[in-house]
C-alpha cells in the first residue's frame, strides 16, 4: 500500500541523483582532504567544487561559505560566533525562531548579553516597525528566520535587510548591526540571494532539501569575524575544525543545485495544491488555517481543529497510511505547547489541536484528496475520545 508522506518539513528522502554524486566519496575516495598526495586531492577538489556550487546558488563568494555538521550548527556558529567575538551587547531574535536560534540566545542571556525576543503578529509575521523600535545603541545582532518550519510563514527579510543597511550607514565601524537568517526551510522554496536579502549570515542544511542529514552551511559575509564553536585542526578557516564530511558536503551541494533548478516549477505546483487544500480543510467544522495566506511556504498546510488532540489524530492518520505531524511537534517534549503557536496568541488547548501537512516532490492532488476524504472521520473519532476522557 502506498504511504502518503506529508512531513517534508521534518525530513525529506535522499534524492537519487544526490546519492549518486555522493557514492565515490563514500566508497573509493577516502583520503583526508588535508593530505597532499593525489588521491586525497580528489577530496579537496570535491570540497572546492561543492563550495563553489553553494556560493553560486546563494550569489556569494566561495570563501564566504563555511560547511557545518547541520543547520543547528550553522545557527549556533552564527549566533555564538558573533556574540562571543564582540563580548557584550544586545541581540534580537523573533519569538518563532527554531530552537537552534532560541536556545543559543537564551544561553547568551545567561552569559550577560541583553536579549530581546521579538513578538510576531497574529499571522506569524514580524512587524518591521516593532523590530526597528527594539534596536538599541548596543545592538550587535538580529536573527530572523526566512521561513518558519511549523506554520510556514515567510518573513520580510529583504525589507529588514534594507532598513539595517540604512541604519548601519550611520554607525561607526565595529558598531554595525549584523543580520542573520535561518533559511533551512526556505532553501528550495525561495530564491536566496544574500546580497539582495541584505543579510550578513545565512544558515542552510541538507536534510530539508532531499540531501543528506547532518549537513549544513553558513554564509558569513566577507570581513565578518566569528569566534569558532568547535576548536581543533583548523578546517573551514578555523571556524569549524574536524575532518570534512566530504560525501555529505558533495551531497549538500548536489541537493541545493537540484532544488534550485526545479524551484520555480515546484513552488508553482505546490502553491496551487496548498491553497486548494487549505480552502477544503477549512470547510471541516471547527478547523481553522494557521499563519498567513500568501507569505507562506508553498508546501506548508497548517490547521487547528477544535476538540481534538493533534497527537491522537496523527496516530489515526498513520493507520490510514498518511504521515503527518502535530502542528506543534518541534521539540521532543511534545507535552509543552509549541512556542510558535503560543507566540501567535493561541491557548494551550487550541495549540494541542493543530496538524501540519508539509508536501514535497512526490505529493499529488490524489494524495490530498485521500487526506480530505479520511480526515473528517478521524476528527470525529478524536472528538469522541476527547469527550470520553473528560467524563
Ligand atoms: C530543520 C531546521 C533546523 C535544524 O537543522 P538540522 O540540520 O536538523 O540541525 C534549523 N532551522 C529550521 C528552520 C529548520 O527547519
Amino acid at each position: 500500500m502506498k504511504q502518503i508522506y506529508l512531513d517534508h518539513a521534518a525530513a525529506t528522502p535522499l534524492d537519487a541523483g544526490v546519492l549518486k554524486a555522493m557514492m565515490p566519496y563514500l566508497k573509493k575516495e577516502f583520503g583526508n582532504p588535508s593530505s597532499l598526495y593525489g588521491t586525497a586531492r580528489a577530496n579537496k577538489d570535491a570540497l572546492t567544487r561543492a563550495r563553489a556550487t553553494i556560493a553560486d546558488m546563494l550569489r556569494c563568494q566561495s570563501y564566504e561559505i563555511v560547511f557545518t555538521g547541520s543547520g543547528t550548527e550553522a545557527n549556533n556558529l552564527a549566533i555564538f560566533g558573533v556574540a562571543r567575538k564582540k563580548g557584550s551587547g544586545h541581540i534580537i531574535v523573533s519569538s518563532i525562531e527554531h530552537e537552534s536560534v532560541l536556545k543559543p540566545a537564551q544561553r547568551l542571556l545567561q552569559e550577560g548579553f541583553r536579549v530581546t525576543v521579538l513578538p510576531v503578529q497574529k499571522n506569524g509575521i514580524v512587524d518591521v516597525d516593532t523590530l526597528l523600535d527594539s534596536i538599541a545603541d548596543d545592538t550587535i545582532l538580529i536573527s530572523i528566520m526566512t521561513a518558519n518550519n511549523e506554520i510556514g510563514t515567510i518573513q520580510p527579510i529583504q525589507t529588514i535587510g534594507g532598513h539595517l543597511q540604512r541604519i548601519n550607514r550611520d554607525r561607526a565601524l565595529g558598531q554595525k548591526i549584523l543580520f542573520h537568517t535561518d533559511a533551512c526551510q526556505a532553501l528550495g522554496a525561495l530564491l536566496l540571494d544574500v546580497r539582495k536579502l541584505g543579510v550578513d549570515l545565512l544558515a542552510i542544511n541538507g536534510s530539508k532539501v532531499y540531501g543528506p542529514k547532518g549537513t549544513g552551511a553558513l554564509y558569513a559575509k566577507k570581513g565578518i569575524e566569528l569566534e569558532p564553536v568547535i576548536y581543533g585542526g583548523g578546517q573551514e578557516k578555523g571556524l569549524r575544525s574536524g575532518t570534512e564530511n566530504v560525501a555529505g558536503i558533495v551531497g549538500l551541494a548536489a541537493a541545493v543545485k537540484k532544488a534550485n533548478a526545479i524551484r520555480d516549477t515546484e513552488a508553482k505546483r505546490l502553491t496551487k495544491l496548498r491553497d486548494w487544500a487549505i480552502s477544503e480543510l477549512e470547510k471541516i467544522d471547527g478547523a481553522r488555517a494557521t499563519g498567513d495566506r500568501t507569505n507562506r511556504l508553498p508546501n506548508n498546510i497548517h490547521i487547528t481543529v477544535e476538540g481534538i488532540e493533534g497527537e491522537e489524530a496523527v496516530l489515526y492518520l498513520d493507520k490510514y497510511r498518511i504521515q503527518a505531524s502535530t502542528g506543534s511537534a518541534c521539540t521532543t517534549s511534545s507535552l509543552e505547547p509549541s512556542h510558535v503557536l503560543t507566540a501567535l496568541g493561541m491557548s494551550a488547548a487550541q495549540a494541542a489541536g493543530s496538524l501540519r501537512f508539509t508536501m514535497g516532490r512526490s505529493t499529488t492532488k490524489k494524495d490530498l484528496e485521500y487526506l480530505l476524504r479520511v480526515l473528517p472521520e478521524i476528527i470525529a473519532k478524536c472528538r469522541r475520545s476527547t469527550r470520553m476522557s473528560k467524563i
